[in-house]
């Protein structure tokens, strides 16, 4: 199955029609023996496969749907380290000695990224030209300047640059008042990452299975035995790298997390002069507003938008229209164009904002809620839980291993998020 499946029926992603053919067909169909287990093939569970086989491990991967289903196939593709929150919110939880140790694990994620795509290989349009955070207004640079101080006390590469800078670099005539330019980061075609993470572990000796959900996980001795619907896996250790789309036996792995969407729009190839103007050197840009936006260019010339909220049902008609306003007051340039593409995915939320990586049980390791970061982050941990694997060293592990926690009030809090961002864009008539 190399199809990529949409959230909803009236979706079409510009990944799934641009990717790579996916490299995973087969479904589990018999009883296999591994010394780890990962469950969930996106960036995190892929990730961790592959640096455990580098490290001789045997492993077999079980995805419920295809590669690259979750989030790790739909998202805007910006590789961008740490996490959204600033480097101070994550001491002020953690503390001061395991914030810092997570602060400096996913400073550089992006890095990690890239020498992965240049070590394999991989034909994911991956670009190290660059991310901004640019300001909407000015209030918002006094937050970014915030950010920039306490990303530079970590020692990150980062710079603030000015408004005419900023508007050089985005070619929008909204963005003037600058922002944060991490050198270091860039963009990639996600879904083909995803793939090209598949296909390297698979040449490593992975087992990978599509179409094989996890329906339970239980004891058998000492290790862990997981069924599927027509096969099983009996292993030492296991990764449920499910994240936001955990589903079957989640092992509370999706109680864990609020799901909050994000939707997005990828217009009709820009000709040659208009692509020369739009974001120019093809940095990938997020911005400050309170419906955060994201716009980056893709391989094809086609501007891609995204910003809160699902395509679900009648809401998709609000979202787009909106999308098509917000895109006239930022890109004015671009009013002829039609959207040719429009998807939505989930994003799993965490009260603190911070990722956690949770053990339902000795031997089962459970990491959720990225907060809508996800590329650098699933990446790096995935290496880190392949290195605590290997070595069972906890002491360099730089991330808490906590107990399994459960979001309270999912369900309301979730829609609160749904339908605030509906009525917010329902409202905002800025660009009409
Ligand atoms: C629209 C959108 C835009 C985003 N933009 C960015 C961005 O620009 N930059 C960035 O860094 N991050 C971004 N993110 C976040 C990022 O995509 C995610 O954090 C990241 O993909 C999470 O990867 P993952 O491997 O942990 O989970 P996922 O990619 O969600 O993978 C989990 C997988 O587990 C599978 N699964 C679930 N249950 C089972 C089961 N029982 N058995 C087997 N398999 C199962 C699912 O089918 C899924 O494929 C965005 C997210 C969205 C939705």
């Amino acid at each position: 199955m190399s199809e990529h499946l949409p959230e909803d029926s009236g979706e079409r992603s510009l990944w799934g029609a641009t990717a790579i053919a996916n490299p995973v067909e087969s479904r589990l169909r018999e009883s296999l023996d591994a010394d780890v287990l990962v469950v969930g093939g996106g960036y995190t569970g892929l990730s961790s496969a592959l640096h455990l086989a580098e490290r001789g491990l045997s492993v077999v991967l079980l995805e419920a749907r295809s590669i690259g289903f979750g989030g790790s196939g739909r998202n805007a593709g910006l590789v961008n380290a740490g996490v959204w929150r600033n480097p101070q919110h994550v001491v002020e939880v953690l503390g001061a000695e395991a914030g810092q140790k997570f602060n400096l694990a996913l400073r550089d994620s992006p890095a990690l990224v890239f020498e992965l795509v240049e070590r394999y290989g991989m034909d994911c349009e991956a670009q190290r030209c660059a991310t901004v955070n640019i300001a909407h207004a000015p209030a918002g640079m006094r937050h970014l300047e915030t950010r920039c101080r306490q990303l530079q006390d970590l020692g990150a590469g980062v710079e603030l640059i000015d408004g005419a800078r900023a508007q050089e670099i985005s070619g929008s005539p909204v963005y003037r008042h600058g922002g944060i330019l991490d050198p270091g980061a860039g963009t990639i075609q996600p879904l083909s990452y995803v793939r090209s993470l598949a296909l390297a572990a698979r040449v490593l000796g992975v087992g990978l299975y599509q179409e094989s959900g996890l329906e339970e996980l239980r004891r058998h001795g000492s290790r862990w035995q997981a069924t599927t619907g027509s096969g099983s896996v009996t292993a030492d250790q296991v990764i449920l790298a499910t994240n936001a789309y955990a589903d079957g036996d989640s092992q509370g792995v999706r109680e864990s997390t609020l799901p909050v969407y994000i939707f997005q729009c990828a217009t009709e190839p820009m000709d040659e002069t208009l692509a020369a103007e739009v974001i120019p050197g093809r940095q990938g840009l997020w911005d400050t507003q309170a419906l955060m936006t994201s716009a980056r260019v893709d391989g094809g010339r086609r501007l891609v938008m995204s910003s809160a909220g699902s395509l679900h049902g009648v809401q998709r008609s609000v979202r787009e229209d909106w999308m098509a306003r917000n895109r006239k007051r930022l890109f004015p340039q671009t009013r002829g164009l039609r959207w040719q593409y429009r998807w939505s995915g989930r994003v799993g939320v965490t009260s603190s904002k911070i990722l956690r990586v949770q053990q339902p049980a000795p031997g089962i390791y459970a990491p959720a809620g990225f907060n809508g970061r996800g590329i650098g982050t699933g990446t790096v941990l995935g290496k880190h839980l392949a290195e605590l694997i290997a070595s069972g060293d906890r002491e360099s592990f730089p991330f808490p291993l906590e107990a399994l926690q459960r979001e309270q009030w999912r369900s309301p809090r979730a829609g609160y998020y749904q339908y605030g961002t509906l009525a917010l864009q329902l409202v905002d008539r800025r660009g009409g």
